[in-house]
This record gives C-alpha cells, structure tokens and sequence, in this order.
C-alpha cells in the first residue's frame, strides 16, 4: 500500500507483531520513514528551485 501512496507510512500492530513492544518499534520505524522522506523531498525542492 506504502508503495503506492507516496508519503504515506502506516505503523501499528498490523505491521511487524502484535506486542506493544512491536507496536513501538513500527511506529518508531515508520517516523524514521517519515523524517528521511520529508529531507529528501525538502532537497528536492532545493535542487528544484536553484537556478
Ligand atoms: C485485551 C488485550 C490485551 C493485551 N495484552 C497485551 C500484553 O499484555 N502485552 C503486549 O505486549 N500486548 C498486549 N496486547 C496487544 C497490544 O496492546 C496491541 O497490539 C498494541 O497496543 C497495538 O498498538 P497500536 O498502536 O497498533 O494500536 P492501538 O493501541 O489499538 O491504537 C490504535 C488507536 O487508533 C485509534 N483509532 C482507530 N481508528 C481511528 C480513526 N479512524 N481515527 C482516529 N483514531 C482511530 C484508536 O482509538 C486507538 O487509540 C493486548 C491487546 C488486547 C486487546
């Protein structure tokens, strides 16, 4: 689904073990997603509008 929806991260106990240590550790993970997409996206934009 992920692969589809550009910018689109999903986290919980559907992905990865149903603990709330797994829980964690996917929303952990998905964050990390979401920082490293949001930079690259942001160079983007820099590369982007540079003359
Ligand atoms: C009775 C029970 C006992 C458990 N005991 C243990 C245990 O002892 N040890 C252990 O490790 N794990 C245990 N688990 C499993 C663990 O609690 C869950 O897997 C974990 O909490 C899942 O976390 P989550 O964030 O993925 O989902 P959840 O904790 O279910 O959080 C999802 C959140 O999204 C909200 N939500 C849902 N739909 C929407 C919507 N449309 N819009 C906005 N908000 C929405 C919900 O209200 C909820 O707050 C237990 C589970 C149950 C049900």
């Amino acid at each position: 689904m992920e692969k589809d929806l550009p910018g689109f991260f999903y986290a919980g106990n559907h992905k990865g073990g149903l603990s709330v240590g797994k829980a964690i550790a996917s929303g952990c993970k998905a964050a990390d997603l979401v920082i490293s997409y949001l930079e690259s996206s942001h160079q983007k934009l820099l590369k982007d509008a540079s003359p």
